[in-house]
């Protein structure tokens, strides 16, 4: 697919990573940024896909980041202080590098808040603090002392990320379809303009249907993107932004008790706590409720206050469907109640058919119920750009669009997607797509039920959570 740049990193680019995301977003960043191959470093500890980079003349660091040494590596790499770190590592910690970044007077992106190794297991901490919510508040804390400083992305993947622009594009095709009149600019309109359309809900609704020809060998946790991520997030508490709407908390259901309190845990998984949620390829299906940090930052974007009190705020959510093989792997490493001792990563060639839905599904409105995203086949994932499946594919197209607005807008401190320009981002990333669709429905959580057994329902409120989730 021939490339337009559309943007260029001044100066040295550092990619931390070189796993399932980093390399598909290798070929993006060659086709679209401008950059110096000299100034170009990806530290990696593993040497497996150094070709990959030797091939390219691109520098191979082969070192892993610790809480030691990463400000004497990265220093290292930055000696005019000029540049753009892209980080796509898992166990690094995101909350020291923005720190070292915004010191060193470099950009920054990353795809989530992730802490060193020892948060998501074996800690000490209670599980109201292994949420995100807490390093999210850090993230939006030490944000407040680098307004203007350069620009520094948090949480820009697909989701976290792309579905957040997706979400602003969702609200002004409801506006449209149901005649209310939208011109949002600032935040408070985005927030209005939802709360005007009567949005009670959203969920980050994804089905992963690639399938490989092999079948699933036992033990062994397959996925389509990380499984150290998925592993990490989904044994993390399930969290959610709560809704001005909700009557009652769900069993084992927590308020915050610092910050903005505009969200909850409950304590159980994520990995093994289910919503009923709907996606366009099969209706409606199961998701998991995995904790992420759109579940936060959206509804912490779209309140609407009073003086200090919230008038409305949407519940928000992710509903995550993975690939067959990842829903059978977490199956058996919840019946184990241990972590899984193999791993693999569905590669493009291994998966024979499927793709990725991801979208936000917008509940409660006039029109009952929409779903808008971004349907990908694997197939056109290939087509596309090579090293990456669709989940892929939309993560790494996101990566992309965040490094262009950075590039764009390099002086505008700590953002998350929600904060950046949809139109733009999704221009460039819209290519990667696949079909991007909107579909209505008239399914409420309270249809279907194969046989009737007591629950604990709201009948007069189809959209409450607890109508969703299914014990
Ligand atoms: P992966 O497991 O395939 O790769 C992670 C890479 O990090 C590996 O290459 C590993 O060697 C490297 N790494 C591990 N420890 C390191 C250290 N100490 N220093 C430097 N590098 C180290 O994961 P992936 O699928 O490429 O995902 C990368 C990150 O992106 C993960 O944090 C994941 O959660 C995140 N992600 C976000 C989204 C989103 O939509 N926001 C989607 C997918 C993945």
């Amino acid at each position: 697919m021939a490339g337009q740049v559309h943007a260029t990193v001044e100066g040295v680019l550092v990619m931390i990573g070189f796993g399932s995301i980093g390399r598909g977003v290798l070929p993006l960043i060659e086709r679209h940024i401008g950059f110096d191959r000299a100034q170009f470093t990806v530290i990696e500890p593993s040497g497996e896909f150094a070709h990959l980079l030797q091939e390219r003349g691109i520098r191979h660091l082969q070192v892993a980041l610790t809480a030691e040494n990463f400000a004497d590596v990265l220093r290292g790499l930055f000696p005019e202080g000029k540049g753009m770190i892209v980080n796509l590592s898992v166990d690094v910690d995101s909350i020291e590098l923005m720190k070292l970044a915004q010191e060193m007077g470099v950009q920054y992106i990353d795809t989530v808040v992730e802490p060193w190794p020892g948060f998501y297991f074996g800690s000490d901490l209670p599980n109201a603090e292994r949420t995100n919510y807490p390093l999210r508040e850090r993230v939006r804390e030490l944000g407040k002392a680098y307004v203007g400083g350069p620009t520094a992305v948090s949480c820009c993947g697909a989701n976290p990320g792309m579905v957040s622009w997706l979400l602003k594009e969702a609200l002004l095709r409801l506006a449209a379809d149901t005649g209310v009149p939208a011109d949002p600019k600032s935040r408070e309109d985005w927030a209005g303009l939802m709360q005007r359309l009567g949005v009670k809900g959203i969920h980050i609704a994804e089905r992963d249907t690639q399938v490989s020809a092999r079948a699933k060998p036992p033990g062994v946790f397959v996925n389509t993107w990380s499984v150290d991520g998925l592993l990490s997030e989904g044994y993390q508490p399930a969290e959610l932004g709560w809704g001005t709407h909700e009557k009652k908390l769900p069993p084992k259901g927590h308020a915050f008790d610092h910050g903005p309190a505009h969200a909850i845990w409950i304590d159980r998984p994520g990995a093994d706590t289910r919503v009923r949620s709907w996606c366009p390829d099969v209706g409606p299906q199961y998701g998991l409720v995995i904790t992420h940090n759109e579940a936060l930052s959206i509804p912490d974007y779209y309140t609407v206050r009073d003086g200090d009190r919230a008038v409305y705020r949407p519940t928000c959510h992710y509903a995550y469907h993975p690939c067959n093989d990842a829903v059978l792997s977490l199956y058996e490493a919840n019946g184990a109640g241990e972590l899984p001792k193999a791993q693999h990563i569905l590669t493009a060639e291994e998966i024979v058919a499927g793709g990725d839905d991801l979208g936000v599904f917008l509940y409660g409105h006039a029109k009952g119920a929409m779903w808008y995203g971004s349907r990908l086949s694997c197939a056109e994932a290939r087509r596309l750009a090579p090293y990456q499946n669709a989940t892929g594919m939309q993560v790494t197209s996101a990566v992309l669009a965040a490094m262009v607005w950075a590039a764009e807008n390099p002086a505008q401190g700590f953002v998350e997607a929600d904060e950046m320009d949809h139109a733009r981002c999704l221009e460039v990333q819209r290519p990667y797509l696949g079909s991007v669709e909107c579909h209505y429905t008239d399914w409420t959580p309270l249809a279907h039920r194969i046989n009737r057994f007591a629950e604990d329902r709201d009948k007069d409120d189809p959209w409450q959570f607890i109508n969703f989730l299914a014990v």
